[in-house]
């Protein structure tokens, strides 16, 4: 059976309204998939993460119960990434039946494997992150969380325990035979030091409160971790849906935070190793945005607002932008000047004027008509753009994939700068001018193609107003034939692409 590409986001956790940095983690998944899709078969899997103390609050806080508050929360954040165009296959919600029995089945399998067994756990507990601190940690005798610092308080009960310490020269063999298999290096570097440490067992059931799934046969709920690591594989239908299991798994890319990678890249293979599965084949972990040095969250109260960036940019610019920024796994730093900055340069100047300019003189010279092609030395120039825009992409190297992208529109612009179509025009060149325009149509075409991850919105319009209709760029391979475009194609009347916004 061929395998299929399966790329994943964290599944999101919703004591509250989405904002920017979720929205960022998508979109990458997003192209991801997308780029996946010109290549064969790909799932894309999102969702969200029910359970636990923090839901359970807000929904008090709220006066519902906590499945109300879900009910209600989860469409918003389909809406913003509906906003952002974010094509998923699956949303999993952890409060779904074919979650929670399929967690069960796990602990049940597990404890009967002894990989799960009753213990007593004793530490510090700080109920907004739901973890356990060691006195050794804590500061000033408070969470040692910086985006937290609350009260922790002592507790002392029976909890089920994962056997994590039994993994521990398992991972490190792994982390060893596969250097890549973590990313950035940097998240790489700081797990592998936690496995040199040496690893504890791992509690995985919670008594002190009840909105989780159920230890089946026992006390209290699952761990909101345990229950939420799952999903990427309960999705696909694990120990029900064979074939479809056997088609994505092990995942291609997890996309994660950084300041989730030890859940990701420690507890999870180590879970997946005691259930007879494969690790994922990577683990990435990326960068935070910041605004003014401080990481984008809700519980810094900074949370940009992903709805008005979307209104004012539109989201083909705001993925454009998040992608061009900062390299991939890098911190890096929003504003609105910047936005704008990107917005009228790149995409208001090289590429839709580059359009609107070609549009209007196909118009002018030719009657919108794309002409005859000519020499193919523009198509051979490029010939390999294709593929390392492909490898970029699939590498995770955004940021370089379009600047390779924008190569080819630099390219176009010069072409016209430096051979003045409208000179061609006036002293009756009519095959060099034919032969130029049908670079530039032709060139604009291939820029829609690889655009297309990126930027869905727009591509399609550049698509449809260079008079395309069918599916564009379903198959790169196809698709990315210099010479494809049909000489006589009726193009349409030039719209701006992106109307210029005043900073
Ligand atoms: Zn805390």
């Amino acid at each position: 059976m061929t395998r299929g590409f399966y790329v994943t986001t964290p599944i999101y956790y919703i004591n509250g309204n989405p904002h920017i940095g979720h929205a960022y983690t998508t979109i990458v998944a997003d192209v991801l998939a997308r780029a996946g899709r010109t290549r064969g078969d790909t799932f894309f899997l999102t969702g969200t993460d029910e359970h636990g103390q923090k839901v359970a609050d807000a929904a008090a806080a709220a006066g519902v119960s906590p499945q109300e508050w879900c009910d209600r929360l989860v469409p918003k954040w389909q809406n913003l990434f509906g906003r952002f165009d974010v094509s998923y296959d699956d949303w999993i919600r952890t409060t779904q039946p074919r979650h929670t029995e399929k967690v069960q089945r796990v602990f049940e399998r597990l404890r009967r494997s002894g990989d799960v067994y009753l213990g007593k756990y004793e530490g510090w507990y700080c109920a907004n992150d739901e973890t356990f601190w060691l006195q050794s940690k804590l500061i000033d005798g408070r969470c040692p969380n910086p985006e937290c610092r609350r009260e922790v308080q002592w507790l002392s009960e029976d909890d089920w325990f994962f056997r994590l310490s039994k993994y521990n020269g398992r991972l490190l063999e792994h982390f060893r035979t596969h250097p890549e298999w973590v990313r950035p290096r940097s998240a790489y570097n700081e797990m592998m030091s936690m496995l040199q440490e040496g690893l504890e067992d791992f509690s995985i059931s919670r008594s002190n409160f009840a909105w989780g799934i159920p230890v089946p046969d026992g006390a209290g709920v699952i761990y909101v971790w345990f229950d939420a690591l799952l999903n990427y594989i309960t999705a696909l239908g694990w120990s029900e849906d064979d074939e479809r299991f056997a088609r994505y798994w092990p995942a291609s890319v997890q996309l994660i935070g950084k300041e989730i990678a030890r859940f990701h890249t420690i507890i999870w293979p180590a879970v997946l190793w005691a259930l007879g599965e494969q690790p994922p084949e990577l683990v990435y972990a990326h960068g935070w945005i910041t605004l003014d040095g401080q990481k984008i969250g809700k519980s810094l109260g900074n949370a940009a607002d992903a709805f008005e960036l979307v209104e004012r940019f539109g989201s083909d610019a705001v993925r454009y932008f998040l992608l061009r920024e900062g390299h991939f796994g890098s911190d890096f730093t929003y504003s609105e000047a910047k936005i704008t900055q990107r917005y009228n340069d790149e995409l208001g100047n090289d590429l839709g004027n580059l359009l609107r300019r070609v549009l209007a003189m196909l118009e002018k010279y030719r009657d919108g008509l794309v002409p005859q092609p000519g020499s193919s030395a523009m198509g051979e120039r490029f010939a390999d753009l294709p593929a390392r825009v492909q490898m970029l992409t699939f590498n995770l190297q955004f940021r370089d994939a379009l600047e390779a992208i924008w190569e080819l529109v630099a390219a176009l612009n010069r072409e016209i700068d430096e051979r003045k179509p409208w000179t061609l025009y006036r002293e009756g060149r009519s095959s060099e001018l034919d032969a130029l325009l049908y670079d530039l149509c032709e060139g604009l075409r291939w820029l829609a193609v690889m655009l297309a991850p990126f930027m869905p919105g727009k591509s399609v319009q550049m698509w449809h107003q260079l008079g395309l209709e069918d599916g564009i760029g379903d198959d790169w391979q196809q698709s990315l034939q210099w010479g494809t475009l049909a000489a006589g194609t009726q193009t349409a009347p030039a719209q701006p692409l992106f109307p210029r916004i005043d900073a």
